[in-house]
């Protein structure tokens, strides 16, 4: 836990809201992030877990998943397809899913989280409250607008999808992973790895346009290569 100057829990989301205008206020969700960080702050922190954020539940054609759900949660709920919930299983081990929420992967945004891809390619939108809803690519490529909380994630849970990785071993982070789904005709394939965030790419020319970060575990001319190789492999998988 960072040293903490205070902790609000407020029961309403307009309470949150107010809390979170003061500049040296941040969210606590599931505190994966923020609690990995032991440096001395002035940093409140304003936790959700009172809101009813949680609920996971069809609305209309889509799933409405909910900010403060768990991974461990959406790797369970009968509304997320099949596909996803295997995905969000292998997202993190076991402690970390129980405590880590859809929302806090969202807004950490991390370019390795392949159930970051899986929502890209299910054309998932992003509630906030302060700010205006938006598509996930968006959000990733802007960040959480200031002072706004994201209150859900919306997918289309349609359609056939596959997924396709190379990681030094099973148990670690993909280096590169390819998600694809298919659904009404139209192909969307997501890539980790090549980029800070999950990206959308062309399913006909997966490595287009990027330019891959490179470390220890491979170069960006191999990350290319990946993602071209696992691109292909997943919108095959698919057909
Ligand atoms: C050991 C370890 C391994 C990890 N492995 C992975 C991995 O494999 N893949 C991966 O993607 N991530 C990984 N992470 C990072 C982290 O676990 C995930 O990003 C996690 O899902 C964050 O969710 P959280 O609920 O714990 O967020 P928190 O730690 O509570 O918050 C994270 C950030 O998001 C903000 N935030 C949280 N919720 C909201 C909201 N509703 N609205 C606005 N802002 C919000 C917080 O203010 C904070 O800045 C790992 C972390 C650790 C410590």
């Amino acid at each position: 836990m960072p040293l903490i100057a205070a902790y609000h829990r407020p029961t309403s989301l307009d309470v949150a809201m107010d809390l979170l205008q003061a500049p040296n206020r941040i969210v606590l969700a599931g505190g994966t992030v923020v609690n990995a960080d032991r440096a001395p702050s002035d940093l409140e922190v304003v936790d959700l877990q009172s809101l009813g954020l949680d609920t996971i539940e069809h609305d209309g054609d889509r799933v409405r998943i909910g900010a403060m759900a768990t991974l461990a949660a959406g790797g369970d709920a009968d509304a997320v397809p099949a596909w996803m919930r295997t995905i969000a299983r292998a997202e993190a081990p076991s402690t970390l899913r129980s405590l880590a929420t859809i929302g806090g992967t969202v807004a950490a945004g991390s370019g390795e989280s392949l159930l970051l891809a899986a929502l890209l390619v299910a054309d998932a939108r992003v509630e906030l409250a302060g700010a205006e809803q938006r598509g996930l690519a968006e959000l990733l490529a802007t960040g959480v607008p200031e002072g706004a909380v994201i209150t859900a994630v919306t997918i289309d849970p349609g359609g056939t999808a596959a997924e396709a990785h190379t990681a030094r071993t099973p148990a670690d982070a993909p280096i590169v992973a390819a998600v694809a789904r298919t659904s009404n005709g139209t192909t969307a394939l997501a890539l980790t790895g090549v980029a800070d965030t999950p990206v959308l790419v062309d399913p006909l020319d997966p490595s287009a346009g990027l330019t891959p970060p490179a470390d220890f575990r491979g170069t960006a001319e191999y990350r290319l290569e990946l993602a071209r190789i696992l691109g292909a492999r997943a919108v095959e998988a698919i057909r």
